[in-house]
C-alpha cells in the first residue's frame, strides 16, 4: 500500500491511428508497464494508474472529464508515445481541472544503433510528439509541470514524486476545513485577509467559532481519558519528575490533556484539519494551549497562532505533501536575532513548535507563560534538527495573494539556551540574514510562517504554480535589488493576468 492510500495519479498516454492496431497495443501495454512500475517503485509514494491510449478528440475530453469527477484522482501524467496532434487535445485541456504534469518520456532507453528500423522510429516518437503536445499547453498559457528523462531512472521518478506530493497537497487544500477558535489578534495586519477570496483561489474554508463553542468539548473531556493521556505523554517525551509529583504542575499537565482530547475531538468531529486560537480569546479555556497544540500539530493537524489561518492552511499542506518523509513541519514564527560573525535567526513562539521538527526526544516541562495571559503551562521543549530548511509565507496583497520562500540552514546552537522555556530552531537564513530579511520585507512576508524539512523550494513553487499565485523564493542566489526587480515585474504580470 502506497502511504497516500487511495489516492491515485492517471497516466493518460496520447498517440493517434496512423500507425495501425499493433502499434497502438504496443502502446497501451508500454503504458500500463510504466504505470505498474511507477507504482512498484520505492521512490514513488501515490499509486499511477494507466488509463487506455487516447487517440481522439473524443476520447481525451472524455478522459479529462473522468478525472475531474474521479474523487481519488488528485492528477494527472500526460505523454505522447507517439505523436498526436496536439489540436485533438485543446478540448479536454481546457476542461481539465485537477493538475497535470507532461511527462516527456521515452519507453525505450537506449538507441539501439544496430537494430535501429522505421518501426523502431514510428513507436518511439516522445522526442516529436512531446513537443506537438506541449506547444498547445503554451498556447492555452496553461502552468504545468514538464518532466523529462527516462521514467525509470531514479532522477526522474523523484521529479515525479515531488510533482505527485504537490498535487497531493493541492488536493488537500481544496477539501481542507480550518477551525478558528476565536478572531485574529487585535490590530495585528497580516494576519488577516480575505476569506472569499482564499477560498476562491484555494479551496480551503475557514470557520469561526466561539470558545463557548469548544468548552463543553474540553469539559466533557473525562478523568480516565486524561489518565491514558498523561501515559501516553510519559511514553513519548522525558516528562520533568516535579510534573508528576508536585500536585500544581500535575493540575497543569491534565488541563493540557484535556485540551489536547477536546480540540482533536472538536477537529475530528467537524472534519477540520487545520485549526487557530488566540491569547486574547481564551475566555472559558484554563489557559492558552501549549502541549495540547504541539501535540495536534505533530499529529498532522495545521495550526497558526493568533487567527492566522492562511499559515495554518499553509503547515497542514505541506505536512500532507511530506507525508512519509523524513523531515517535519512546523508553525514557525522569526523571533529574536543573533548577530555576529554569521548572523543567525532564533525561531520559536510563543508555546507552539511543533515537535516532528526536533532533533531528540522532547522534553516536557510546566512554565510560568506570560504573554496575554499568565499561567503556568505544560510544554515541549526541543531544538529544531540541523540541516536544511525553508520558511514559506503566504499573504494577502489585498487583489491576490503571494507566496514567499527563504531557503534556511539549521544549525546546532553553540550553547545551551538553559532559560529559554519554549521550543526553537537557530537558522542561518541564504544567502544571509540582511538580504534575506531585506528580501522577505520587501516582498511582505509575514513574521510567521511555515517551517519545514519535509518538502524543497521547487514543491513549494510548484504548489503555487497550481494555486495560481505568485512565489518568490530567497536563496542562494538572491541579490535585494533583483528581488525588487522581480517584485516588480511580477506585479504587473499578475495585475494583466487576472483581468478586470
Ligand atoms: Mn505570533
Amino acid at each position: 500500500m502506497k502511504i497516500y492510500g487511495k489516492k491515485e495519479i492517471w497516466l493518460i498516454t496520447g498517440s493517434q491511428h496512423l500507425y495501425g492496431p499493433a502499434v497502438l497495443r504496443k502502446v497501451a501495454e508500454n503504458s500500463e508497464t510504466i504505470a505498474t512500475s511507477l507504482t512498484s517503485s520505492d521512490n514513488i509514494s501515490i499509486k499511477i494508474v494507466a488509463k487506455d491510449t487516447v487517440t481522439t478528440p473524443s476520447d481525451i475530453l472524455a478522459v479529462c472529464l473522468a478525472a475531474n469527477s474521479a474523487e481519488n484522482c488528485v492528477g494527472v501524467i500526460l505523454w505522447m508515445h507517439t505523436f498526436s496532434p496536439a489540436k485533438m487535445w485543446i478540448g479536454g485541456l481546457k476542461v481539465l481541472h485537477k493538475p497535470y504534469m507532461h511527462l516527456h518520456t521515452q519507453f525505450n532507453a537506449a538507441l539501439p544503433f544496430s537494430e535501429i528500423d522505421m518501426d523502431f522510429m514510428n513507436l518511439n516518437q516522445s522526442a516529436h510528439g512531446d513537443r506537438e503536445f506541449g506547444h498547445i499547453g503554451t498556447r492555452l498559457r496553461q502552468d504545468r509541470k514538464v518532466v523529462v528523462g527516462h521514467w525509470a531512472a531514479t532522477s526522474v521518478q523523484a521529479e515525479i514524486d515531488s510533482w505527485c506530493r504537490v498535487a497531493m497537497g493541492w488536493s488537500e487544500s481544496q477539501s481542507l476545513k480550518i477551525a478558528r477558535f476565536g478572531d485574529n489578534m487585535r490590530q495585528v495586519a497580516v494576519t488577516e485577509g480575505d476569506k472569499v477570496s482564499a477560498q476562491i483561489q484555494f479551496g480551503y474554508e475557514v470557520h469561526a467559532f466561539g470558545l463557548g463553542d469548544l468548552q463543553p468539548v474540553v469539559d466533557a473531556v473525562t478523568d480516565d481519558e486524561v489518565a491514558g493521556q498523561i501515559e501516553t505523554y510519559e511514553s513519548e517525551y522525558v516528562v520533568s519528575p516535579s510534573l508528576l509529583t508536585d500536585p500544581h504542575q500535575f493540575e497543569m499537565l491534565k488541563n493540557e490533556a484535556r485540551l489536547e482530547l477536546g480540540m482533536h475531538k472538536f477537529l475530528n468531529d467537524g472534519g477540520f484539519g487545520a485549526f487557530t486560537n488566540c491569547f486574547e480569546n481564551l475566555t472559558g479555556m484554563t489557559n492558552l494551549p501549549g502541549l495540547a497544540t504541539q501535540r495536534l500539530m505533530s499529529q498532522g493537524y495545521g495550526y497558526g497562532a493568533e487567527g492566522d489561518w492562511k499559515t495554518s492552511a499553509m503547515v497542514r499542506i505541506a505536512k500532507v505533501m511530506s507525508k512519509g518523509r523524513f523531515g517535519g513541519t512546523s508553525f514557525m514564527e522569526d523571533y529574536t536575532y543573533n548577530f555576529g560573525a554569521t548572523d543567525q535567526v532564533l525561531g520559536a513562539h510563543m508555546l507552539e513548535v511543533c515537535p516532528s521538527i526536533a532533533d531528540a526526544k522532547p522534553k516536557l516541562e510546566v512554565h510560568l507563560h506570560t504573554i496575554g495571559c499568565r499561567n503556568d503551562i505544560a510544554r515541549l521543549l526541543f531544538t529544531g534538527k540541523a540541516g536544511p530548511a525553508i520558511n514559506i509565507s503566504v499573504i494577502d496583497m489585498g487583489t491576490r495573494f503571494r507566496m514567499i520562500i527563504n531557503e534556511v540552514d539549521t544549525v546546532n546552537p553553540s550553547q545551551e539556551l538553559p532559560n529559554l522555556p519554549v521550543a526553537k530552531a537557530l537558522w542561518v537564513p541564504r544567502p544571509n540574514l540582511s538580504i534575506a530579511a531585506a528580501s522577505w520585507i520587501h516582498a511582505g512576508g509575514a513574521h510567521h510562517s511555515t517551517y519545514t524539512q519535509g518538502i524543497s523550494t521547487e514543491e513549494a513553487v510548484d504548489l503555487a504554480e497550481m494555486a495560481g499565485i505568485e512565489a518568490v523564493v530567497i536563496d542562494a542566489t538572491t541579490t535585494v535589488r533583483g528581488l525588487k526587480t522581480e517584485l516588480r515585474h511580477n506585479a504587473a504580470y499578475y495585475h494583466l493576468n487576472q483581468g478586470a
